[in-house]
């Protein structure tokens, strides 16, 4: 019902299944009917979508969002005319880009496992309210989100430190940290969504939560391996 409902991640979905493009109509600015404002939050969305949409490659025009109010029918046609034009226009997903169909959808799925992530790092530009057009192109660079994108965070549990105290497991959102007791601890990197958590609650005595910036998380250690055995009960 509100714009603000649609999520980054809908309109990565969209063009993964091969939508050549999206429009997303929402009231008119300063008219929302609740006072969450969604339809800022879906232009900002937009906005952030357009710059991950160049960083892969992909015609960021391919993606627009317009305001109007239900009574306005003949500016809906008139827009919903114009944007089939130019989707037509672009040609056909990817093909038109020069990148093969399937490398966009591996790139769009890395793209939407880094939506959690994205949106937890540009949550204060992601909630703004720009009151006018000329501002729109400033609010995310494409320098800071391939930025963003490059050095993306990821968190590990260094085999060597952890002592299995649990605390990680249990305030991990995702339920991302394998845990087990007496266990070496392992993050899932598929489910992780690098909020952040288990880096600040591990115990600064172990300091076992190491973050990784732009760089490959080192494989996680063999299950065979995972057990700690205390110096207590080797005597
Ligand atoms: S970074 Fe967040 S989501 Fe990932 S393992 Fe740690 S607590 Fe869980
Ligand atoms: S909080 Fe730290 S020491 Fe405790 S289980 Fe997690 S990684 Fe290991």
């Amino acid at each position: 019902m509100c714009s603000g409902r649609i999520d980054l991640e809908f309109v990565l979905r969209a063009f993964s299944n091969g939508m050549d493009g999206v429009f997303i109509g929402g009231c008119r600015l300063n008219e929302c009917n609740y006072i969450t404002h969604g339809n800022y939050h879906a232009l900002n969305m937009v906005l952030l979508c357009r710059r991950i949409m160049e960083h892969i490659g992909l015609n960021p025009e391919r993606l627009r969002i317009e305001f109007m109010s239900s009574a306005e029918g003949n500016l809906f046609a008139e827009l919903m005319s114009e944007f089939g034009k130019k989707v037509k226009e672009l040609g056909p997903l990817g093909l038109a880009e020069g990148i093969d169909r399937n490398e966009l959808k591996l790139k769009l799925a890395e793209m939407t496992k880094l939506v959690p992530y994205i949106k937890l790092v540009k949550s204060e530009k992601l909630a703004s309210r720009l009151m006018n057009p000329e501002e729109y192109d400033k609010l995310f660079t494409k320098n800071e989100v391939d930025r963003l994108i490059s050095e993306v965070v990821s968190y590990y549990v260094d085999p060597e430190k952890c002592q299995a105290c649990m605390t990680c497991a249990k305030r991990c959102p995702v339920e991302a940290v394998i845990s087990a007791k007496n266990q070496i601890h392992v993050i899932d990197q598929e489910k992780c969504i690098k909020c952040g958590t288990c880096f600040e609650v591990c115990p600064p005595r172990f300091a076992a939560v190491t973050k990784i910036v732009g760089k490959p998380v080192p494989p996680p250690i063999p299950e065979e391996k995972r057990t700690i055995v205390r110096k207590s009960k080797e005597n």
